[in-house]
């Protein structure tokens, strides 16, 4: 039983051993769990509510949790994170998630400098079937970033999808409306949504296009950083490059998915079966147990 505001007692910490901290995010931190009866290890995440003073703020976080626990609970994909429980003590939340072990794969691509190709598509690949899933059941994560793609298996880039702490199920078109999600990954159209009316679940393929530029090439196509304009005007423009020496040796057909991928009309931008058919994930041997 997923509901928060029914009194129970914190089974928590009977069932499991905090150990190592895996990571934090804006309002979670993340430990490893370890079941006291089985031994077996899990990922908890951990939301404090206490450390968040405004009432406003909590009954979002609340809602947020109360979200990302009814999706998760409802998904089962080999690239998506599962959960195995929910706990609530009064002033803790806590979600006890499958352990990633290899940890994000934004480390791994800071280690590696940039994937190759093959690796490239392998991490596409799987990203595209697990929200292919999610959209075939009407939601979508809205916050896809290497900050949240978690390695299960670090050697065979095996990923799980995590944080759903901003997903929604369309049709909810209040929810839509709203601005959200990190904007190194943010689709123009989100950024504009008062102008464009509401927006699908094609925002994941543009922050899936942002991630396969940086898996390619180890640095963002839109930021900051670069030359003015702002990030902002950058990205709602669609404007960004292929810059020489780094993308001199990667393919047409991997640069072509990419430009398909990072269309700011979300009309024109590719949809996720497209992407799975286009020639350059063609390319590779499937995995057994990847079905496209
Ligand atoms: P937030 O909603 O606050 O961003 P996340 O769910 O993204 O929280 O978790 C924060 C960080 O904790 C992640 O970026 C990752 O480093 C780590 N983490 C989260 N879930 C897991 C997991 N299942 N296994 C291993 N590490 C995890
Ligand atoms: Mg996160």
């Amino acid at each position: 039983n997923l509901d928060l505001h029914r009194r129970e007692p914190c089974l928590f910490k009977q069932s499991y051993l905090l150990a190592d901290h895996l990571g934090k995010g804006a309002f979670a931190h993340v430990r490893v769990a370890i079941n006291r009866v089985t031994g077996e290890r899990f990922a908890a995440k951990i939301i404090d509510r206490n450390r968040i003073p405004q009432l406003e703020k909590r009954r979002k976080l609340d809602e947020n949790f109360r979200v990302e626990t009814s999706i998760l609970s409802r998904v089962r994909h080999p690239s998506i994170v599962q959960v195995h429980g929910v706990f609530r003590e009064s002033d803790r939340l806590y979600l006890v998630l499958d352990l990633a072990a290899g940890g994000e794969l934004f480390d791994e691509i800071v280690h590696r400098q940039c994937l190759s190709e093959d690796d490239s598509r392998r991490v596409l690949l799987q990203l595209l079937l697990a929200i292919r899933h999610l959209h075939r059941m009407g939601i979508v994560h809205r916050d896809i970033k290497l900050e949240n793609i978690l390695l299960a298996d670090k050697a065979a880039l095996r990923l799980k999808l995590a944080d759903f702490g901003l997903a929604k199920i369309v049709g909810e078109q209040m929810f839509m409306k709203t601005v959200c999600g990190t904007p190194m990954y943010v689709a123009p159209e989100v950024l504009t949504v008062r102008q464009a009316g509401v927006y699908d679940n094609l925002v994941d393929v543009w922050s899936l296009g942002v991630v396969l530029y940086i898996c390619l090439c180890g640095f963002p196509p839109f930021s900051d950083e670069l030359a003015p304009p702002p990030m902002r005007d950058q990205i709602i423009a669609g404007m960004y490059s292929f810059p020489s020496p780094y993308w001199d040796t990667v393919s047409p057909e991997a640069i072509d998915l990419v430009c398909q991928m990072l269309q700011a009309d979300p009309r024109s931008r590719i949809t996720v079966d497209a992407a799975l058919a286009h020639p350059w994930l063609r390319a590779c041997c499937t995995p057994s147990g990847w079905t496209i």
